[in-house]
């Protein structure tokens, strides 16, 4: 890995990690909003504990992304940076550009 492709896959980090911060204060905030106590229809009341079910399964998907992300970017200048963790072949650069956290190569992680 070239230091432009490592410092292109920073960026990427930074960027996800900043949409990804939007997202889950956004769901949280949307979580808070739906007060069971309030005298609304059963079916509006349904559809609301659906949609928060919903959004639960999203924002604990994007802060364990976050997570993974916040790894990788304390790790992307390190020399094992973009190694696979089980056979130790480097991560093509195509894959940690798309998915930056990834610690496995694409033969490892099927
Ligand atoms: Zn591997």
């Amino acid at each position: 890995m070239t230091k432009e492709e490592r410092e292109q896959i920073a960026t990427c980090i930074r960027e996800e990690i900043e949409t990804l911060r939007e997202t889950v204060a956004r769901l949280e905030d949307s979580a808070k909003t739906v007060d069971l106590d309030q005298p609304i229809g059963r079916l509006s009341r349904m559809d609301s504990l659906t949609n928060q079910g919903i959004s639960g399964k999203v924002l604990a998907e994007s802060k364990r992304r976050l997570l993974g992300l916040e790894r990788a970017l304390a790790n992307v200048d390190d020399e094992d940076f973009g190694h696979c963790e089980e056979c130790g072949e480097p991560i093509p650069v195509r894959r940690l550009l798309i998915m930056p956290e990834a610690s496995l190569c694409v033969d490892c992680a099927e």
